[in-house]
């Protein structure tokens, strides 16, 4: 029995394949490379333990592929929430009709589990910190948060309609080594170009939760191993947050710059659909047993270290 990991040459993908070898799975990974890189799992590909389509899901000709597969971890997405607000179309197509087919392919092959992830976006500005998942009404403010909570509503309707398991996770921000995308990459591309000066999005006082990928990873295994409702929907992330501006410091301390300005773009908001105050609350999963073992700060860190290394 193998596990097919869409997204899987991607950031937490990656990691997700990384630990699937490692519990004994062989892997297929269906990737259009469009943003993942296939050197992240070059030694698997080596090794015989994975195997790629390089497909887009919005193309036909992966879903036999599905046939005897465990489990799908749907990963495949467009994670770009500043983006999603400029043009729509490629998170509406990445996320929502890439995510519908990948049901229809299950559906069509028999295939029971479904692994996705999701994303704290679905809470917009939430009033209640840290958020719960029964947190009501589910209000995102961006089209990518938007686009992932009709995800999980149709994902619901399958799980109940066909007999199929998911377990949905609505992750913090999830850092560390092979991230393409965020704050941290952001600002180490800028301080590479400009030594002098950090433009930094918004005011500055943007305060959200950050988790360490493979904890994250790991926090999906023992959701998975300890729940078993048709639809489980579970918080990842750290149990406190940290700030923008704070992030900016420790990257210029990791980097010896002591001399650089900071230049804030201004504002409340880093973009249209931010949502400027997040932290997710985690009793859910530490109701059966797990708990992160790094906060906010000490994950950056790890994730700052693990750019400037360029890994
Ligand atoms: P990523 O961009 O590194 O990975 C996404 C992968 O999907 C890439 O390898 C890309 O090539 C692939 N892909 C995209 N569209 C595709 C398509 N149509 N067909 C086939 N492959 C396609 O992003 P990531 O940060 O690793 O995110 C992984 C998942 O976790 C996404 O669903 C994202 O929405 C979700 N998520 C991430 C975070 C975070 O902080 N990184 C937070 C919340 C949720």
């Amino acid at each position: 029995m193998f596990d097919v990991v869409t997204g899987g040459a991607g950031f937490i993908g990656s990691h997700l394949v990384d630990s699937l070898v490692a519990r004994g799975r062989d892997v297929l990974v269906i990737d259009s490379l469009c943003a993942g890189k296939q050197v992240t799992i070059a030694g698997h590909l080596a090794s015989g333990r994975v195997r790629i389509l390089q497909m887009d899901l919005l193309t036909d000709g992966w879903q036999d592929s599905l046939k005897g597969a465990g489990c799908v971890y749907h990963l495949a997405a467009d994670p770009d929430v500043r983006q999603s607000a400029m043009t729509p179309e490629p998170t509406f197509r990445n996320n929502i009709a890439a995510t519908y087919r990948v049901l229809e392919a299950m559906r069509i092959h028999g295939i029971l589990n479904l692994v996705f992830t999701s994303t704290s976006t679905v809470y917009g500005n939430a009033t209640v910190i840290p958020t719960p998942e029964n947190y009501t009404p589910l209000e995102p403010v961006s089209v990518y948060g938007g686009s992932k909570l009709a995800c999980e509503a149709l994902i619901s309707a399958y799980c109940h309609s066909f007999g199929m398991k998911s377990w949905q996770f609505r992750f913090a921000n999830i850092i560390g080594a092979r991230s393409g995308h965020g704050v941290i990459t952001d600002f180490v591309r800028k301080l590479k170009e400009n030594q002098k000066e950090l433009e930094i999005l918004g005011d500055g006082k943007q305060t959200k939760s950050y988790l360490e990928v493979h904890e994250c990873v790991e926090a999906m295994h023992f959701a998975m191993a300890h729940s078993k409702n048709p639809v489980n929907i579970f918080n990842i992330g750290s149990e406190d947050w940290i700030d923008v501006r704070s992030i900016a410091d420790i990257l210029v301390e990791e980097m010896h710059l002591p001399g650089v300005k900071y230049r804030f773009t201004g504002g409340a908001l880093g973009w249209v659909g931010d949502v400027p105050k997040m932290q997710l609350a985690v009793d859910r999963i530490k109701g059966l047993g797990w708990k992160p073992r790094l906060g906010s700060r000490e994950s950056v860190r790890i994730a700052v270290r693990a750019a400037l290394e360029g890994q």
